[in-house]
């Protein structure tokens, strides 16, 4: 009982000291963070994750790296107050200039893409990650039980822009009423099938092929 408490009182000590490192991290000025030593990228990441939010880090980070440097001060400064201001946080153009300055130590992150990322582990897992199609609903609309797989996921070709996507399809089934749920289509064989309410972003071109519903509609316009 003793050591229970013990341990009881560790992890709480444990808890406040790192609610007190996050708060130093949040409070940390500018000139701070500019004087610190980071032992690596991934150090430099969590500091600004944690002092100006992940949002900030991926958005406000991203543009100003990726701004060439011959962009003039005031178009810099204007991309970067309209995207603070889509941010909802205030940042001041110190922040800015250190974060722009860190970010340029963390190559890996500024190189890093996260559609690359699922594409590698695809390969390895031998599972298409990248387009993953299941039907819109987890019930039934017909009793509202609960729907469960109706077989093995399938595998699908996805067509969008210039691209052919692997992916993986799942479809469902109500084991009450027996109406089987799609990606594009719901119903059986009696009651025939129904396309759902709101239009899916893929058009089902056939069991295993799906195309892009904005490729779609752009060929009927050229047509
Ligand atoms: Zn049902």
């Amino acid at each position: 009982m003793q050591r229970l408490s013990q341990a009881s009182k560790e992890r709480k000590r444990k808890h406040d000291r790192l609610k007190e490192a996050l708060e130093v991290l949040q409070s940390a000025t500018c000139d701070e963070l500019t004087d610190m030593c980071f032992a690596s990228s991934n150090d430099i990441i969590t500091v600004l994750s944690a002092k100006f939010g992940w949002k900030s880090l991926f958005v406000l980070g991203r543009l100003v790296t990726k701004l060439p440097s011959v962009v003039s001060n005031q178009l810099n400064e204007r991309l970067v107050a309209a995207t603070v201001g889509e941010l909802g946080r205030s940042t001041s153009l110190q922040e800015v200039t250190l974060m722009k300055a860190l970010l340029n130590k963390c190559q890996d992150f500024l190189d890093f893409s996260y559609e690359d990322s699922l594409v590698d582990i695809s390969q390895i897992a031998s599972f298409p990650f990248r387009r993953i199609l299941f039907p819109p609903t987890t019930v039934c609309f017909e009793c509202g039980w609960n729907l469960s797989p109706q077989n093995r996921p399938a595998r699908v070709t996805v067509f969008e822009n210039a691209e052919t996507i692997p992916g993986i399809k799942f479809t469902l089934k109500c084991s009450n009423c027996k109406i089987n749920f799609g990606y594009a289509m719901f119903g059986d064989t009696q009651r025939g099938y129904r396309f759902y309410n709101k239009p899916r972003p893929y058009v089902e071109s056939s069991n295993v092929t799906y195309l892009d519903r904005r490729l779609c509609l752009q060929q009927i316009h050229l047509a």
